[in-house]
């Protein structure tokens, strides 16, 4: 019943009761009656008045009309942008209704298009669909290859229907990027399962002129002489090893700490490049270094610029030709200084460049095992270097020879 029609029947009542109560006692008594009679029933209706206002209130919420079904969009957007792995809310027909930032910047998703206008993957629908036809959410994994190669876990979340329109199905679309983790998991394993093959080989070697010796070489000194220089070849092959690998955990370890010393860059070219002077004679190589004139202070560690030159001194001796020249300079220009160390050897195809400074990476495994080389000595440089702030530059023609330049800002990283 409406409250004005009720509120119509508390007075048809309240009269009825005056008329009745006025023969049966009295005019005063009637009056009184009635009064309160129809103040219960004004009191009634003012309650059911506020009951009625709160229940339209909560249908409001409820069952929302059009523009609080846009508050709801609003509140999904807001929270979809709080998410930082890519998000989007897709409607029964897998067009986008919601897109964070991350799924717009790294899919270009937009609302209103297609879900596989953006990511054109099957495994991405799959998940939608058993997602829809389950109720239930569905996760799995995904490569994709265009524009780039990624690899990506979706999370399809059927949305519960009692929040947004009741006419509707959606599924909320989460997205995690694994392509970083997955390359960083590679390189570990490679990295573990090249100085392991690094190791063995010298190790096997070892083993096989050891059991050599016990049996066959026993009696033959000159077979013996001959076996345990190779196995002492060996020996200093994994101690090298070994070496740059210990180098390369505390230079990596040390990246993210800026060096603080003071050092002259010209004074640590004279100490290496003298150290390394009867290394180039005995594999006859000519090495000097161009005079500097002033000293060229920066900030760094000395011992890891020394390291830096020495590795590169190593490599030009290895890499030059016998009788050949190799010239270590320092210099300075616009707040950089130089350290260059150029050879006149084998030089290097322009292919190999970009990827020299990776852990063994080498033009020929072969040829770098045969002179000496761990193909770690570059990795070592250039994460001295990225400590110091500075850049490699690499400029190489084959057979004419190779120029490893580092430079580094004599402020303060
Ligand atoms: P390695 O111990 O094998 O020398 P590096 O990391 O020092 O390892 O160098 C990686 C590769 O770069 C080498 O194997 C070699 O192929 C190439 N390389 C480095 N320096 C030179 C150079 N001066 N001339 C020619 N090739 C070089």
């Amino acid at each position: 019943m409406s409250p004005s029609l009720r509120f119509s029947f508390a007075i048809v009542a309240a009269l009825v009761l005056l008329s009745g109560c006025a023969v049966a006692f009295g005019m005063p008594a009637a009056l009184a009656l009635a009064a309160t009679f129809f103040l219960v029933a004004v009191v009634i209706n003012a309650i059911d008045y506020e009951v009625s206002n709160a229940q339209a209130d909560f249908a409001a919420v409820t069952q929302p009309s059009h523009g609080s079904s846009e508050a709801i969009r609003g509140l999904q957007a807001a929270l979809l942008d709080g998410v930082p792995d890519p998000a989007l809310i897709v409607n029964a027909q897998s067009h986008i209704v919601a897109a964070n930032k991350a799924a717009r910047t790294m899919f270009g998703a937009s609302v209103g298009a297609p879900v596989t206008a953006a990511i054109r993957a099957p495994g991405l629908l799959g998940a939608l669909e058993s997602a829809r036809r389950d109720g239930v959410q569905s996760i799995s994994d995904f490569e994709m290859s265009v524009p780039v190669e990624r690899s990506l876990t979706v999370v399809a979340t059927p949305i519960d229907k009692s929040t947004v329109d009741q006419s509707v199905t959606e599924t909320l679309v989460v997205l995690r990027d694994n392509t970083a983790e997955e390359q960083l998991a590679k390189m570990r394993a490679d990295f573990v399962a090249n100085a392991s093959h690094e190791l063995r080989t010298p190790l096997a070697s070892l083993k096989g002129f050891i059991e050599t010796l016990q049996v066959a070489a026993k009696e033959d000194p000159d077979a013996r002489e001959q076996f345990l220089n190779i196995m002492l070849d060996q020996a200093n092959r994994m101690t090298r090893l070994i070496d740059d690998l210990l180098s390369l955990s505390r230079v990596e370890l040390r990246e993210h700490v800026p060096p603080k010393d003071k050092v002259d860059l010209a004074e640590v070219a004279a100490r290496v490049t003298q150290a390394m002077q009867p290394i180039a004679e005995s594999a006859n190589r000519k090495l000097g270094l161009s005079e500097s004139h002033s000293p060229v202070i920066v900030t760094g560690d000395a011992d890891e610029l020394g390291q830096v030159l020495q590795n590169l001194i190593q490599n030009a001796i290895r890499y030059g030709k016998p009788g050949g020249q190799i010239d270590v300079s320092v210099s300075q220009k616009s707040g950089w200084a130089a350290l260059s160390v150029r050879d006149d050897g084998i030089g290097i195809a322009p292919e190999h460049l970009p990827r020299l400074t990776e852990r063994f990476y080498r033009v020929s495994a072969k040829d770098s095992r045969e002179r000496g080389g761990t193909g770690l000595g570059l990795a070592i440089v250039k994460h001295i270097v990225n400590r110091h702030g500075g850049a490699i530059d690499i400029e190489s023609v084959i057979a004419k020879g190779s120029t490893f330049t580092v430079t580094i800002p004599m402020k303060t990283p």
